[in-house]
């Protein structure tokens, strides 16, 4: 079966699902997308973030090393959880809202017509990053239910540090995937994007991701596990089941 991820940006796809990729990707073709850069929002090199919104030719360019850091950064933690394909579009960090809307429909209508996945992972409606929220949107506009679509089903996944500070919190997870023995090669994954982690208790860090994975999986009996909230799913026969 074909997946396709569709992520915002290089470490949202193994912060929301890299446990389960790694389940997935032992029996199934998957293909990420990367849409936007997730680095020159930062307006400095050195992973620093300023308030200031012009940079000069400089600091563009020391951002434009980091933006090629940050994709083999991607290449080396997806190859972790056994995900060999992966293509990134670099459109505007944090700025996606700046772009026409229907150019990333395109670019996302394009990778379906290509790999033609029948499940399609991306991100929550209501996260707090505008390039996650504009994501969910061009997802669902790209693979709308016309008669011959190769898309069965939506996931959203969760973006913690986005998803978890958007207010009102909205994410409502109806699907939960079993990590126990996939933990440790999420994390580990996630070593490869050291420069985007951050110190416990920021949310984005080891700790609270393993305590998130942890807390999931308690509520349906696993030691670990990676929430998802369906967004739809039409099903033609039973033949399949999705994670078994
Ligand atoms: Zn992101």
């Amino acid at each position: 079966m074909n997946i396709l991820v569709v992520s915002a940006h290089p470490d949202d796809e193994i912060i929301g699902m890299g446990g389960t990729l790694k389940k997935l990707s032992k029996k199934h073709n998957i293909s990420v997308l990367f849409l936007a850069e997730g680095i020159t929002a930062r307006k400095k090199s050195g992973h620093v973030n300023v308030p200031n919104y012009e940079v000069d030719n400089i600091e563009k360019k020391k951002m434009q090393r980091e933006i090629e850091w940050r994709n083999n950064n991607a290449i080396r933690a997806l190859k972790l959880v056994g995900v060999k394909n992966t293509k990134f579009l670099n459109y505007p960090d944090n700025e996606l809202d700046t772009m026409p809307f229907l150019k990333i429909v395109k670019s996302v209508e394009k990778e379906i017509c290509r790999i033609k996945p029948k499940i399609i992972f991306t991100h929550h409606y209501n996260d707090l990053n505008v390039d996650h929220r504009l994501a969910f949107e061009s997802t669902i506009t790209a693979s709308r239910p016309l008669e011959g679509s190769p898309v069965n089903s939506i996931f959203s996944f969760e973006s913690i540090s986005s998803t978890d500070w958007k207010l009102p919190y909205s994410f409502k997870p109806n699907v939960f995937v079993d990590i126990s023995n996939e933990l440790k090669s999420k994390i580990h994954a996630l070593s490869e994007y050291k420069k985007e982690m951050r110190k416990f208790p920021h949310p984005r860090s080891k700790d609270t991701i393993e305590a998130v994975a942890k807390r999931w999986g308690s509520l349906y009996g696993f030691h670990a596990a990676e929430a998802f909230e369906l967004v739809t799913s039409r099903i033609k026969n039973f033949n399949n089941s999705l994670f078994s």
